[in-house]
């Protein structure tokens, strides 16, 4: 197989494990995933993929202060972080916020739009519960 082949069967692999979870996993979570379909993948294999697939916005890169996590799911729609344990999901709403034109965007072409909301998820609420004072 030449080289070039070999890349692009490696961002197909990438891509499809990415695309057959909703958990939006960091660059080393996805590594794991992919690792178990092809042993011989470096960590700087996926990474430099993951960040080629966000600028072609093919995927979507989240940016989360932390580790950064990836969406298979490049479509616009919002997330919600957890601030405890750092796990991101998405969020169903009936209403998105809007994506303005150019007039009331001030002349900016939108190509993208990152909407987060952040909280606590069930999960850590629920600990938050049991360490938090006795009601
Ligand atoms: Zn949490
Ligand atoms: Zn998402």
């Amino acid at each position: 197989m030449k080289v070039g082949q070999r890349r692009s069967k490696q961002r197909e692999l990438i891509l499809e494990e990415l695309k057959g979870v909703t958990c939006h996993p960091t660059a080393d979570e996805l590594y794991e995933m992919v690792r178990k379909r092809m042993p011989n993948i470096s960590l700087g294999t996926v990474y430099r993929n993951l960040e080629l697939l966000a600028s072609n916005g093919v995927i979507l890169k989240i940016e989360t202060g932390g580790k950064n996590r990836f969406d298979g799911n490049s479509e616009m729609h919002p997330h919600v972080r957890c601030t405890c344990c750092g796990k991101v999901d998405d969020l169903h709403l009936e209403v998105v916020p809007p994506v303005p034109d150019r007039q009331s965007s001030q002349g900016y072409e939108i190509i993208g739009c990152n909407i987060e909301y952040f909280g606590l998820c069930p999960e850590c609420s629920k600990i938050k519960e049991n360490e938090g004072p006795t009601h």
